[in-house]
């Protein structure tokens, strides 16, 4: 069965050049023009990736991001007119999982959907054959569902977050620089620095965090980087 991918972007000839590459390379793929089906789309059927315009009429790619990640851990890639959305892009930890600015070249469109589709099929196969359920306290973590709970409420995580909390709880005790957590998480990435891991761990520690007193699961190692607590 082939990978499905959705494009949900507002200029025709720029979405037809990503369908034909996409095809090409033996992806099935469906097309939607505006934020507000795009979106409806997203949720209602099984897609492998969306590739999703920043600027688009009715919901722009931003809102988009936020409502699929309330329910879906898919990859999204972001791809953006103005050098300006990368800053906010960053900003905002919205769960994108890459983005690529315009214009760009659709072999280069291309690798990089591969290159995320195969790593997300990675995480999630390997989950089921690995332990399944990694508890550490009140903290419980439940790979192959790529679901959450901490003292018994479920929370909900971008990608990019379960799979940098997932690590950390997996290697307990062990200090990692931020750059070894960048590499290992955003591996193929192109772009980004390793502010982005700074801003996954603070959205991390919001969700999984008393809040009061020390970080019971993440730890800060100043001037280094970070431990998970065993
Ligand atoms: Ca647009």
């Amino acid at each position: 069965m082939s990978n499905r991918i959705l494009i949900v972007e507002d200029e025709p000839e720029i979405a037809e050049l990503e369908k034909d590459y996409l095809e090409l390379s033996g992806f099935e793929v469906s097309i939607e023009k505006d934020g507000t089906s795009g979106l409806a789309k997203a949720l209602a059927e099984e897609f492998d990736l969306i590739i999703l315009d920043l600027m688009l009429p009715g919901m722009d790619g931003f809102e988009v991001t936020k409502q699929i990640r309330e329910t879906k851990n898919l990859p999204i890639l972001l791809v953006s007119a103005k050098k300006d959305d990368v800053d906010k892009i960053h900003g905002l930890g919205l769960g994108a999982d890459d983005y690529i600015t315009k214009p760009f070249s659709p072999s280069e469109l291309v690798a990089r959907v591969k290159a995320h589709i195969s790593r997300f099929e990675r995480i999630s196969g390997s989950a089921q054959t690995a332990n399944e359920t990694v508890e550490i306290r009140g903290l419980k973590i439940d790979k192959s569902a790529r679901r959450v709970w901490v003292n018994g409420e479920e929370k909900t995580f971008t990608t990019k977050e379960f799979d940098l909390l997932t690590f950390l709880a997996e290697h307990p005790n062990r200090v990692f620089t931020k750059e070894e957590l960048f590499s290992e998480i955003w591996e193929m990435e192109l772009v980004g620095d390793i502010a982005t891991v700074t801003v996954h761990v603070k959205k991390i520690r919001e969700k999984i965090e008393s809040g009061k007193g020390k970080p019971e699961y993440i730890e800060t190692i100043w001037g280094v980087g970070y431990r998970f607590k065993g």
